[in-house]
């Protein structure tokens, strides 16, 4: 057997509504953006997992706050963003290269997807994509430390991904999200079904991720910047003719931040 036949990843919660996704296995395990060390901690000491890496996104709080106690268990290397104000991180990062969890029988490829922060990366590799504060279910994050053009070229780039790429965000916003989204594309029946699953699974306490790029290209609104109905709405709240796509994707990103 080979170490990733058994490979799982299990979403750990943290604070309100954090994910820290963990890649385990029989023996070990790895965690994404650990912003608390206790859940992770508990976790592993009732599995009886060995920790063998942290993976960053980003640099926030929320995501790295737990590094520093998880190293006082247990020394592993710590990748993360090249760029970014990050005390605990160990192996520095960027567009293209690769990050090799042996352990776990994992590579994964480094892409650079600025917008929410100045450096944010993701990793994908195993069919998933782990992508932080970035793209979220039906949503993307706030353009804290990049520009609306930056933003754009990070989710097009994600978008580019194969269909049935899995897709960890860092929280679960989905149900507002896709409020939001509704407001944009009210007749978009994909995401009307969407809207439906996706509450069942919240009803039950449940995750609605992992999602797809597939699924996130048929009802993400900031994936789809090119469709008539979202530059309809996207016109609507500027109460002008959008230029092009980006400045779509800027009137959009304004609306979610006042919805
Ligand atoms: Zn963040």
């Amino acid at each position: 057997m080979s170490d990733t036949d058994d490979l799982e990843v299990v979403p750990l919660r943290a604070f309100k509504d954090n994910y820290i996704w963990t890649l385990r296995n029989h023996r070990h395990a790895a965690v994404v953006d650990p912003g608390d060390a206790r859940p992770v901690l508990d976790y592993l000491q009732r599995e009886r997992l060995e920790l063998c890496a942290v993976l960053l996104t980003h640099h926030h709080a929320d995501h790295v706050g737990g590094v520093a106690e998880l190293l006082a268990h247990r020394g592993v290397p710590v990748y993360g963003p090249r760029g970014e104000p990050i005390a605990t991180l160990s192996q520095a990062v960027g567009e293209g290269d690769e990050v090799e969890i042996p352990q776990l029988g994992l590579r994964f490829r480094v892409l650079a997807i600025p917008g929410h922060t100045r450096a944010h990366i993701a990793y994908y590799g195993a069919n998933s994509l782990f992508c932080g504060d970035t793209l979220f279910a039906c949503g993307c994050g706030r353009l804290f430390e990049g520009t609306a053009q930056q933003m754009f070229a990070s989710l097009a780039k994600l978008a580019a991904l194969p269909d049935a790429t899995l897709v960890y965000s860092g929280h679960e916003y989905t149900l507002a999200n896709i409020d939001f989204a509704r407001a944009v594309e009210p007749d978009n029946a994909d995401l009307l079904a969407r809207a439906a699953s996706d509450a069942e699974k919240r009803s039950r306490d449940r995750p609605t991720l992992p999602s797809t790029i597939g699924r996130e290209k048929q009802t993400n609104p900031f994936l789809r910047c090119l469709q008539p109905a979202v530059v309809a709405s996207a016109n609507k709240y500027l109460g002008a003719r959008a230029s092009g796509p980006v400045q779509v994707f800027a009137a959009i990103r304004q609306w979610k931040n006042e919805f």
